[in-house]
């Protein structure tokens, strides 16, 4: 498993070219994210570069202060094409990209539903993590790049049919 806290990043179309390859095949799938612990998030200071087909994703300033902020924060962040996912133990859901809301109860609303008091529950400082992920989720190409920030307040790793392989290989990079 990858350690939590950490911030995941890969490159969306190394990591479909491996799965591809390992159905088709069968072959043990080779890792296609680099994962950073808490630690090391200086690291990400530099630009990261897809070990595979060497695109460089340029980590800008909004981008390490969105994870510099979250991976302590009590919620999973995940950025998928077009929405960040948000996911605590008990609540998981999907705010698109290209809107700014000011709390997700206000999100909520606009789709229906009336959920009070969610935002304390997902984020430390609702507002501003709300803002700091639309700056940094419209800061680089999410089509092209994964980026998980895996937090300190929600113990259980985030899991997705491609996260669960390459926690495989983390413990040995
Ligand atoms: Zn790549």
């Amino acid at each position: 498993m990858s350690e939590i806290p950490s911030v995941i990043i890969g490159c969306r179309e190394c990591e479909r070219e491996n799965k591809e390859m390992r159905f088709a095949h069968g072959v043990i799938p080779f890792p296609t994210t680099t994962a950073y612990k808490k630690n090391e998030l200086f690291k990400l200071e530099q630009d990261y570069t897809c070990p595979f087909c060497q695109d460089i994703l340029e980590i800008t300033p909004k981008i390490i202060k969105m994870c510099r902020t979250l991976i302590d924060g009590y919620s999973h962040i995940v950025a998928h094409p077009k929405a960040t996912e948000i996911t605590s133990p008990d609540t998981n859901c999907f705010i698109p990209h290209d809107r700014l809301y000011p709390s997700l109860e206000a999100f909520f609303k606009e789709h229906g539903s009336f959920v009070k008091g969610i935002d304390g529950k997902l984020f430390k400082n609702p507002k501003e993590d709300l803002k700091l992920i639309h700056d940094a989720m419209n800061d680089f190409d999410t089509e092209k790049w994964l980026l998980v920030i895996e937090c300190a307040g929600n113990p259980e790793a985030y899991l997705s049919d491609s996260t669960l392989w390459f926690n495989l290989f983390e413990d040995d990079l």
